[in-house]
């Protein structure tokens, strides 16, 4: 076999052994051979290698099968840290997680229509602040992963914010130059549902449809355990199908968009008078004193999502549909409303088949996808 060859069967070998002992740490290096089908010699160097790197350690003893008690193998949870940012349009939220993606500090502030030197300055401000708050670790900080209501190309450059006031194209390249590790830029909705894949309830499904519901409607699709990015890294736009062809002008150049009747935005201009603008939170109190005014408000927010849930069902099939907003995570009537409402509209067969279910990681779900992309890459490179 040709030296390149031989170096590629190796580095595969590696990983292949680093998921192994990821996905069902602790485990032996008798049962690493079970599993992978590779002989225990080759088992043998590539764990020693691994435990070298610090990526791996050995624990104590398990359980006997009548001979010597076999060692177990511990991924190294441990051995670096990576920081996910999700900046919205009206939040920034950030996360410090291990290599297992554990939360070991989580800050949000409020962002109001900032410029582009704004959103540089508190961002930076935030990473120099995270930075400060990492345990020391063979590895440090392993990657930023960030994530932003736009579109981004295949290059990483944010190509269109639709909702906001600033736009920095090479946001991935002025972070990189500050902090001197690897960035990746993701947009929100698929940051979302890469991190509901990797960390949240439905990580064992296959194909799941995240909705992200907040001033915009943004879609993240997971197809066959892969995020689905389309051709140019635009696809999910799903916000802005149209609901009614006679509608409204949207800022996207189309009319009647699905994100002008069921973003959040839409609710709380429909439901706030000229002389109060109200908070989401203030809604959901109204709501819960079952204020009649706020209770059908909500309602229609509900039947609105319905619709173009519909649209999504008879397109994916998918097993589950995620839907990450506040308000639909802190008051009952608006999934009971889309449920009601989607099964009225679609064949028994695909409803019953598809969960609608909440974000079971809230509004951390965009940042720590951020931070599983920075965990993927960062693991792959150390395999190598
Ligand atoms: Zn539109």
């Amino acid at each position: 076999m040709p030296i390149a060859d031989q170096a590629l069967v190796k580095k595969m070998n590696r990983k292949l052994i680093l998921d192994e002992i990821l996905n069902n740490s602790p485990i032996s290096r008798a049962n690493l051979s079970e599993i992978t089908g590779l002989n225990k010699s080759t088992v043998s160097s590539q764990v020693n290698e691994l435990i070298e790197k610090d990526f791996i350690f050995e624990i104590g003893t398990g359980q006997s099968r009548g001979g010597r008690r076999p060692v177990m193998l511990v991924f190294n949870k441990n051995a670096g840290y990576s920081i996910g940012i999700d900046i919205g349009v009206d939040y920034l939220n950030g996360v410090i997680a291990d290599l297992e993606g554990n939360i070991i500090l989580e800050k949000s502030s409020v962002l109001s229509d900032s410029s582009a030197s704004e959103i540089k300055e508190i961002l930076f401000a935030l990473v120099h602040d995270f930075i400060t708050h990492i345990p020391r670790s063979p590895y440090g900080l392993v990657g930023i992963g960030i994530c932003i209501p736009g579109l981004i190309d295949s290059n990483q450059e944010i190509i269109f914010m639709p909702n906001s006031k600033w736009h920095i194209k090479d946001l991935k390249r002025l972070i990189e130059n500050e902090f001197h590790v690897p960035v990746f830029i993701e947009n929100e909705a698929n940051a979302g549902a890469y991190g509901e894949k990797v960390f949240g309830t439905t990580k064992n499904y296959e194909n799941i449809i995240y909705i992200s519901i907040n001033v915009g409607i943004g879609v993240g699709i997971i197809i066959n355990n892969e995020l689905y990015k389309g051709v140019n890294g635009f696809s999910g736009e799903i916000g802005h199908m149209t609901i009614d062809f006679n509608g409204p002008k949207c800022s996207c150049g189309n009319r009647g968009c699905w994100e002008l009747y069921a973003s959040e935005k839409a609710l709380l201009d429909s439901f706030s008078t000229e002389a109060k603008n109200l908070l989401r939170k203030e809604i959901v109190e109204l709501a819960n004193k079952n204020d009649v005014a706020a209770l059908n408000a909500l309602q229609n927010f509900g039947f609105y999502i319905s619709i173009g849930i519909t649209n999504i069902l008879n397109t994916f099939d998918a097993q589950a549909i995620i839907l990450r907003n506040n308000i639909i995570e802190s008051h009952p009537i608006v999934l009971n409303t889309i449920k009601n409402e989607v099964s009225s509209r679609v064949h028994s067969h695909l409803e019953n088949t598809c969960e609608l279910l909440p974000s079971s990681l809230g509004k951390n779900a965009p940042a720590l996808g951020a931070v599983s992309i920075v965990i993927d890459h960062f693991l792959n490179a150390a395999a190598s």
